[in-house]
């Protein structure tokens, strides 16, 4: 949908954009069609676009999955959406907050759900927990969010952008950059540059942890202040200084060390160790 059919929509039916909900909409065909061939949506998928919008990105999905499964909260834009997509007998259209709405009342119809979303900002990182949360009927992911995010979300160790968020994501999923987006795509123009990002998720976690909870707690300590050392970050959780080190040196990572440079791999080891010990 380009920016003429965008501007002729808002026009017909007076929709006004509500900031609150992330409306930047997509004006630039080639983004979209980038999101559609990343996706590698086949006639055998069940696709559930989040934040539907005026359906730009629907419309495309429609042509290539068996199903289209929309959920957009803004209760004013189903009936634009109903109107405008009112040839295609494969869409679903739910109006609900995805982040609420339960994923287990869809049909996989045998196989599982493909996600496909250019996100309202404002939900990246809980609707992102929550679709994880939900691997067992999701095999993909593929959405635009803000650059920033998508930076941390497929950074590798030894980069200021890698973090706890890149840990967590890539336990799950391997993650991949699909293009750059600026700002001038969208309407209205958001503040910053998006990413398209691809999330697909593993068989299995990408480590096997003892303790998951202690995991990302250790994670979480080892990025709190970045410039620490490993043995100063870890310090308070509740292994006595003698076990730490004896941690440490059974898992062969030096304590002073900066947790930006662990892979996750070293992360699973040294907590899996510290488990053991304490
Ligand atoms: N897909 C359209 C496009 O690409 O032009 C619109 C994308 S716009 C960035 C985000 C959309 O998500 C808006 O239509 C907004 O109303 C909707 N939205 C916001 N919060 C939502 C939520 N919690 N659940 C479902 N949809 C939401």
């Amino acid at each position: 949908m380009d920016k003429n059919k965008t501007v002729e929509i808002l026009k017909k039916y007076d929709f006004k954009f509500t900031k609150s909900l992330g409306q930047n909409f997509l004006i630039d065909d080639r983004v979209l069609d980038d999101i559609i061939e990343s996706s590698n949506i086949s006639k055998d998928d069940i696709v559930i676009e989040i934040g539907p919008g005026f359906g730009a990105l629907t419309r495309k999905l429609l042509g290539k999955a068996k199903k289209v499964i929309a959920i957009e909260l803004d209760s004013s834009l189903i009936p634009i959406l109903e109107e405008e997509l009112e040839e295609f007998d494969n869409l679903e259209i739910i109006n609900e907050d995805a982040l609420k709405y339960d994923f287990n009342n869809l049909n996989t119809e045998g196989s599982k759900f493909k996600i496909v979303a250019n996100l309202p900002y404002y939900i990246t990182t809980p609707i992102l927990s929550k679709l994880i949360d939900y691997r067992n009927i999701i095999s993909s992911i593929t959405i635009m969010i803000q650059e920033e995010v998508a930076r941390r979300i497929v950074s590798k160790p030894n980069s200021k952008d890698y973090g706890a968020l890149s840990i967590y994501i890539q336990l799950y999923c391997n993650t991949s950059t699909v293009t750059k987006v600026k700002s001038t795509a969208f309407m209205p123009q958001p503040k910053v540059d998006s990413q398209v990002i691809k999330l697909e998720f593993l068989d299995k976690p990408k480590v096997d942890l003892i303790n998951e909870e202690y995991f990302f707690k250790i994670v979480r300590s080892s990025f709190n202040q970045r410039r620490k050392t490993l043995s100063n970050s870890l310090k308070s959780l509740g292994l006595s200084k003698e076990d730490l080190m004896k941690s440490f040196e059974v898992s062969d990572i030096d304590p002073i060390r900066r947790g930006e440079t662990l892979s996750i791999e070293e992360f699973a080891l040294l907590s899996n160790n510290m488990v053991k010990i304490k």
